[in-house]
């Protein structure tokens, strides 16, 4: 494209909030035949809830909730600030843990009370031989309502399942129904379970799931798509997403996301606009078309 009708393009994306970074980046939206969305925080609002608790025999909801908070306090990630935020809103006293460990993409370990308390995924207790078919059935039921389950472990033994809802954005369907009718397909990418993406998924009209991709894998399933012949954009917003943004062909970040998700990224859609995908694609085509 010639420096004016970038400069036009641009201009165009900016009053859009849609911060466009380099010419090549929007040279290059326009060839998009595949957008893959993070889940938390892109399709979703990444403020995730407690929404239930399910203890094991032998525990209450408010002791298990203690020990899971307690054991969560010092993660960063958005699932401990909603449990421990639950913990906060029923008034619990959450005593202070010591040994905290946080397992990437898996969950948590800490000693409480004296205790060993683990928490995360099914596959996080599976691995250390925690048997954990007493909460197939409940977390099934909460990933079919799109929430996730969060297994517990206290000494080696079930404790039981908390779920956390994140309510999907309410303009994920409108942007990927735009996308599609430009003929792009959509794809969710997440560490969470394949069951509560899927249920996410269904809501917001995407057909093509990857989940349970630990966060550095994430830029290898985009490698992989390219590998089938794609042109990939990928949306995300935190810190895990920094390098499947920069492995895309176009990397879009959501303003309200990470500095470092912004800085891997080729477009920044300010206001945090899940619109501003299609707003891009479409400057691109309009741009391109203008110098042919
Ligand atoms: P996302 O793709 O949504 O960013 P992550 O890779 O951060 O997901 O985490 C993947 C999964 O690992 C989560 O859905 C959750 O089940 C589990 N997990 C990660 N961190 C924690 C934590 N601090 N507490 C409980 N579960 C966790
Ligand atoms: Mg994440």
């Amino acid at each position: 494209a010639t420096p004016l009708s970038v400069m036009v393009g641009t201009g165009k994306g900016a009053q859009a909030g849609v911060l466009i970074r380099s010419a090549e980046a929007l040279e290059t939206a326009h060839k998009l035949d595949t957008v893959v969305l993070d889940k938390t925080g892109t399709v979703t609002e990444g403020r995730p809830v407690l929404t239930d608790i399910r203890p094991a025999d032998g525990f209450t909801e408010h002791e298990l909730l203690r020990l899971v908070a307690a054991a969560e306090a010092d993660s960063e990630h958005p699932l401990a600030g909603a449990i421990n935020e639950g913990a906060r809103a029923r008034g619990l006293a959450v005593p202070s843990a010591s040994a905290f460990d946080s397992v990437t993409g898996k969950g948590v370990q800490a000693t409480v009370d004296g205790r060993a308390v683990l928490v995360g995924t099914a596959r996080l207790l599976a691995d250390v031989g925690t048997d954990t078919s007493g909460q197939t059935e409940e977390a099934a039921e909460f990933s079919a309502q799109g929430r996730t389950p969060i297994l517990a472990a206290v000494d080696g033994r079930p404790a039981g399942v908390l779920a956390v809802a994140d309510t999907v954005k309410d303009d994920s369907a409108q942007a990927i129904a735009a996308l599609h009718h430009l003929g792009i397909e959509t794809v969710i990418l997440t560490g969470d379970n394949a069951r509560t993406a899927a249920a996410i998924a269904g809501q917001v009209g995407v057909r093509r799931v990857l989940a349970e991709v630990l966060p550095e894998h994430k830029a290898d399933e985009i490698r992989r798509l390219q590998g089938e012949g794609r042109t990939v954009g990928m949306v995300g917003d935190g810190i895990n997403d920094a390098p499947a943004l920069a492995q895309a062909d176009v990397g879009l970040a959501i303003g309200t996301g990470t500095d470092v998700a912004i800085e891997a990224s080729d477009i920044t859609l300010i206001s945090g606009s899940r619109t501003g995908v299609v707003t891009a694609i479409r400057l691109s085509r309009a741009t391109m078309r203008n110098i042919k």
